[in-house]
């Protein structure tokens, strides 16, 4: 018998709202704290930050929130995304798992970072802010915004990890065709750029340093807020758009997952796909297995300890309860751009202390295995962070062989990776460690 290759929903089936994990959870997360009061968090306080229309979602312990209509129309573009049978992957394993995924590397920046770019943006215009800066690692994340600025109107500056910068410069001339201005970070544009080159000259960046120049911008230049592209429980909030769409596909398939895999950078698409599915385990007694898939050269969530930390190098940001390698951690220059980051958000914090996922660190060289093995059976270049999913959804496929298990396995294709052909270069030329 043919399997199904691949599930797609109508325009109409999309989901109309985001789910929020909070008021399901049992354990609530920790409330973020002011980092001059040391109280918890307000909205006022966000607000200095970010959009009002983020700020109370990042509060927010309301079940479900509806997605704005302009919002839909612009994830109409590339929504619902199609959830795929890895039948090639099967074949190749010769395991008798079932693999899925869902494929998120259709948007038109190629990852799944437009699910929350694209409502940050909305809730900046319709509040009447004209300009937004952020950071990016690998350059998606920038990518992303830059076209959901240049389709509400605003304009857009980027600080991008000088490491990424240099090695991925087409990601640059993608955020430049969308109008965004984009500076290596650490720069000479900002007093916490200048200070991390006087006291590192030869540093290769990271999103934290990133973060501390992104935000003294927007603190300092009138009408201007800044946006983040993971970690915040907003951005895990838009990402749920993904586990949504395929709760709704895993039914048309006929089949439930056992085991549900992201990889985790700042954990915005590991919370994408797992929470609807785990709202299950947590209220309807299902016991899927959650696994969020971290680089070894990276691993907060299983070597990281659960502080109240700055999400950035300088600490501008509210202080965070999150697993974390310490905001001063410099990660190794690992090619998975988008995992080197050193904590996980609050809500993933929680849901990691209380066991509801594990964390796997995934060796670089294993990863992008993987990576080259997914490529020449289902035919799609992964991006190497989503190589550390598809990595642990192999060992999950052989674990299933070994036991004779029919097991189901669901992971999200994060991204791909026709941008970073680089990183594949040098893994096939041993370059990489
Ligand atoms: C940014 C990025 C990630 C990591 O970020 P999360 O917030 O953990 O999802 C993973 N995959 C791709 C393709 C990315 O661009």
């Amino acid at each position: 018998m043919k399997v199904t290759k691949k599930i797609v929903l109508e325009e109409h089936d999309m989901p109309t709202q985001w789910y929020n994990i909070v008021a399901d959870m049992v354990t609530k997360p920790q409330p973020m704290l002011n980092p001059q009061t040391r109280e918890p968090i307000t909205q006022k306080d966000l607000e200095v930050l970010f959009s009002k229309g983020a700020a109370e979602q990042e509060l927010s312990t309301e079940r479900w929130i509806d997605i704005p209509d302009e919002v839909r129309d612009l994830y109409r573009i590339y929504r619902p995304t199609p959830l795929v049978r890895a039948s090639g992957l099967e074949k190749a394993l010769d395991t008798p798992a079932k693999i899925y995924f869902k494929n998120e590397s259709v948007s038109p920046v190629g990852s799944h970072k437009l699910n929350s770019a694209i409502p940050q943006a909305y809730y900046n215009k319709i509040q009447g802010i004209q300009h937004l800066t952020t950071e990016t690692g690998a350059g998606q994340w920038g990518s992303a915004l830059s076209i959901a600025c240049k389709h509400f109107g605003l304009d857009l500056k980027v600080y991008m990890v000088r490491l990424s910068y240099e090695q991925k410069p087409y990601r640059k001339s993608v955020m430049h065709t969308y109008g965004a201005t984009v500076i290596p970070s650490p720069s000479d544009t900002t007093e916490a750029g200048r200070a991390m080159r006087a006291q590192y000259p030869n540093t290769p960046g990271s999103l934290g340093m990133a973060i501390s120049e992104a935000v003294e911008v927007a603190l300092q230049q009138p009408n201007t807020k800044y946006a983040l592209g993971s970690v915040m429980s907003h951005v895990c909030l838009h990402q749920t758009i993904i586990g949504l769409e395929a709760l709704k596909q895993m039914e048309i398939a006929g089949d439930y997952p056992d085991v549900v895999i992201g990889c985790f950078g700042g954990g915005s698409n590991f919370a994408g796909i797992s929470f609807p599915f785990m709202r299950n385990n947590l209220v309807n007694g299902a016991k899927t297995q959650f696994i969020a898939a971290e680089p070894a050269l990276c691993p907060k969530l299983t070597q990281g300890k659960l502080i109240y930390d700055y999400g950035d190098t300088e600490g501008f940001t509210p202080l965070i309860p999150m697993y974390s390698l310490g905001h001063d951690f410099e990660p190794a220059a690992i090619h998975a751009g988008g995992l080197r980051y050193h904590g996980a958000g609050a809500i993933l914090s929680q849901l990691l202390k209380d066991g509801l996922y594990e964390g796997r660190d995934i060796d670089q060289l294993d990863s992008f295995k993987a990576g080259v093995l997914f490529s020449q059976v289902e035919g799609i270049i992964p991006a190497p962070e989503s190589t550390h999913a598809i990595c642990a959804a192999i060992q999950e496929a052989l674990k299933a062989k070994e036991e004779g298990k029919e097991k189901v396995i669901l992971f999200n294709l994060s991204g791909h990776g026709l941008i970073d052909m680089a990183s594949y270069d040098r893994y096939f030329a041993g370059d990489l460690h």
